[in-house]
């Protein structure tokens, strides 16, 4: 640390690494397929890091991050890198990298780590397992290693880790750790990693090393603020270390921010986006910023849209009084958006003035920063003009007024169907299933020929009818299947869709599907957000011709299959000019208008996915009611036109209840679908214990496993969900759709499935 050291300036939190054209992608599944060596994906991976150098480094940014490069996850790098392996992966002997694979996506009968969203986004970490028996060291160098490298091609860089506190708050203990274990006991060994490492960095030469802490975003115990402070108050006074920048993102950093200010760490990077003004304000009052660098994340790293340049320079102008010295930087990694914007050739202009990718976010921040430093007159202007630019280009919005005009005319009677009892007696009438009916999620496996089938009607080797007659052919296909297993409530299988939520987004107006936007959900899964942009109405019917097709093949009732408002959302880029909860309520619309016509077709049953429904909940539990009154409003306006006589299903997935059973209650759908295989059934009883009245599938095997499971299997589970609810109540159903799943694979496994539930049926 040197009087010479360099400030922030304009800089960046985070950047993708899965590369322009998904050249990692691409790489990791040769390795992992052995049409490439380990050299040879080491050579793609040093590509890609000197081509982010190299890029950022010239794009005007003052400050250039580091070891934001990863093979699969951060979080994972960090685990290895502190030597947090679990015994299971040690003892496969494997060299470095397969070692680390093997934690990503196990090895044979040995299970990975576990995959879960990182805080409120779609991106995935892997899960450190962690017990009072680890033993964290500094195992590896890949931090040092980068920095050395960027150095080389003559690139000064801040490298970039998830800070100690977080690192711990996002692991879990391992499997069979005492009762007694938490996971903050682990952190002064934890330290002692960090600053062996951080010596090492400065011995490198690295002016600056950013830590990353988003975990305070969240709600915080007592406990958890004093580690924080502990971490950094001790990293803090290591005598031979390079500046330390905390980077708190996701939100406003709340009582973690005083904190901070006190500990003697040289700067923290907020998030005054998804923190809104109040992670600004909050600024002033603590003395502890006056001699720090604070680096104002003004223009958005999770969403797509160009940044109203003046409003950004006048909130990080707002804070040049209160502290030391002033940076300016994305909100958060540029790791949830796509690369460029200029790959995007097939929008529509007025659409494309509107939008930011990560490139032109970084023009961004790079002007914001030029005007800060330096207020010549040409900066300002080129800020003005930026600003005009975008400020028209969001004026251009079209607006839909037959849309507005229905949402002005909502009642409170628009989201309400009739009581409860009163449909499920309606629907026994109608439907005639019995206890224990059995039902599928949805999807069916998506073939080689279904793909096919794709691909040609995209290249036009076949026009839109011959698609649709082969789309016919696997729906008949589909529905013999489920005839032959004896199903209670049939699907059509899904054929038609490439991803639950761009098929939508394709036929709603409003939205917009990319064609290269491609951002990291986990290791090399990349998926593509639509962009919700203006306001959104059905054209036509989306879903009616495949569902009705499938009913006039079968007497049995088929079950219309649609995405809900709030997974639409979720799994996409959202117009940040009005609340969610209005662009949610356009998109019930369209879905209300869907049921409708399905309804009026003679659909007796449908299912509105929403697997989404946890993953927006708010990180701070004082917005959590908000959110759940428009997440279950918007649900209950898309399905509330429906008849008593219409069941109303809903598939949860793989999300987490314990912290969503008032929202799921409040979908008030007639039967809740749900992963349970995994955890044997418990969730059952844990959502009778919530007073949950309603219909449950709980899913009765895990369809990620090729594996067909047996009818004993099956018989010993759904009796211990019998054991846990009344059987009138339970539903027979896999975990999730069978789109990964083979033929092979999924027709002995419902026939099992259906023996099983006639089995446990005669029991009663
Ligand atoms: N209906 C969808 C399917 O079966 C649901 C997918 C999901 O839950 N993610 O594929
Ligand atoms: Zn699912």
């Amino acid at each position: 640390m040197t009087a010479a050291t360099p400030p922030i300036g304009s800089t960046v939190l985070g950047y993708p690494r899965i590369g322009p054209d998904r050249e990692l992608k691409r790489a990791l599944e040769r390795y992992w397929d052995g049409r490439l060596d380990q050299a040879g994906l080491a050579r793609v991976a040093e590509d890609l890091r000197t081509r982010t150098w190299t890029e950022l480094a010239g794009s005007g940014l003052d400050s250039v991050p580091g070891n934001t490069f990863s093979l699969y996850d951060h979080v994972l790098d960090t685990a290895v890198l502190f030597d947090a392996v679990p015994p299971r992966f040690r003892e496969l002997g494997l060299s470095a990298v397969d070692s680390y694979f093997a934690m990503a996506r196990g090895h044979g009968k040995t299970a990975p780590l576990e995959l879960t969203k990182w805080f409120d986004t779609n991106y995935h970490y892997l899960v450190p397992e962690l017990g009072p028996g680890t033993r964290f060291r500094l195992a590896g160098d890949k931090p040092v290693t980068e920095y050395r490298e960027a150095a080389a091609l003559g690139i000064e860089t801040r490298p970039v880790l998830p800070g100690p506190v977080t690192f711990l708050l996002l692991a879990k203990p391992e499997p069979g750790a005492p009762a007694g274990f938490t996971l903050l006991d682990l952190l002064d060994d934890l330290l002692d990693g960090y600053a062996e490492l951080l010596a090492r960095l400065a011995a490198a030469g690295a002016a600056w090393v950013q830590l990353d802490e988003p975990a305070f975003a969240a709600d915080r115990t007592e406990a958890e603020l004093a580690a924080l402070r502990r971490a950094y108050d001790r990293l803090g006074a290591l005598p031979e270390r390079p500046r330390l920048l905390v980077a708190g993102y996701f939100g406003d950093l709340g009582p973690a921010l005083p904190v901070l200010a006190e500990t003697p760490v040289d700067g923290v990077a907020l998030d005054l986006v998804a923190g809104g003004p109040a992670a600004g304000a909050a600024v002033h009052s603590l003395p502890g910023l006056r001699g720090k660098t604070v680096v104002a994340g003004v223009v958005d790293g999770r969403n797509v849209w160009r940044t109203d340049l003046e409003a950004a320079a006048s909130a990080c102008a707002s804070l040049l009084g209160s502290v030391g010295s002033l940076g300016v930087s994305t909100s958060c990694s540029l790791l949830h958006v796509p690369y460029d914007l200029d790959a995007e050739t097939g929008l529509a202009p007025a659409l494309r003035d509107r939008l930011a990718f990560a490139r032109q976010k970084i023009a961004e921040v790079v002007l914001l920063g030029r005007a800060l430093t330096d207020d010549s007159p040409a900066h300002s202007a080129a800020i003005r003009e930026a600003t005009g630019r975008a400020r028209r280009a969001g004026s251009a919005r079209s607006r839909d007024d037959r849309v507005r005009a229905r949402l002005a005319a909502l009642r409170p009677e628009h989201r309400r169907r009739a009581p409860a009892a009163e449909r499920a007696a309606a629907q026994r009438e109608r439907l005639g299933l019995p206890a224990l009916a059995t039902s599928t999620i949805g999807s069916f496996p998506q073939t080689s020929e279904v793909r096919r089938a794709r691909a040609d009607l995209r290249a036009g080797r076949i026009d839109e009818a011959g698609y649709a007659e082969r789309m016919r052919a696997e729906i008949r296909r589909v529905v013999a299947v489920q005839e032959e297993a004896g199903l209670d409530v049939l699907v059509h299988g899904e054929p038609e869709r490439n991803d639950m939520v761009q098929f939508f987004a394709e036929r709603l107006d409003g939205c917009t599907a990319t064609e290269h936007g491609w951002v990291q959900s986990y290791g090399s899964r990349c998926v593509r957000p639509p962009i919700l942009h203006d306001d959104v109405s059905r054209p036509a019917p989306m879903t009616l011709d495949w569902t009705t097709f499938a009913q006039s093949l079968t007497s049995r009732p088929v079950k219309g299959m649609l995405t809900g408002p709030v997974t639409i959302l979720a799994w996409s880029f959202v117009r940040d000019d009005q609340p969610m909860a209005t662009t949610a309520d356009q998109v019930a619309l369209a879905l209300r208008d869907e049921i409708r016509d399905l309804t009026a077709a003679g659909i007796r049953v449908v299912q509105v996915d929403e697997p989404a429904l946890r993953e927006l909940l708010p990180l701070r539990a004082e917005h959590r009611k908000s959110y759940v009154d428009w997440a279950t409003g918007a649900f209950r306006l898309a399905t509330g036109a429906a008849p008593a006589t219409v069941q109303i299903h809903t598939h949860l997935c793989y999300s987490e209840f314990a912290d969503v059973l008032d929202a799921i209650d409040g979908l008030d759908a007639d039967v809740t679908t749900i992963e349970a295989a995994r955890s044997r059934m418990e969730v059952v009883g844990d959502l009778d214990a919530a007073g949950f009245a309603r219909d449950v599938g709980p899913g009765v095997y895990d369809i990620h496993s090729p594996a067909v499971p047996t009818v004993d299997e099956l018989v010993r589970l759904l009796e211990a969900a019998v054991a846990a609810m009344p059987a009138e109540r339970l539903w027979v159903n896999p975990d999730c759709g069978l789109k990964t799943r083979r033929y092979a694979e999924v027709e002995p496994a419902l026939r099992n499935m259906v023996t099983a539930a006639r089995t446990v049926r005669r029991r009663l």
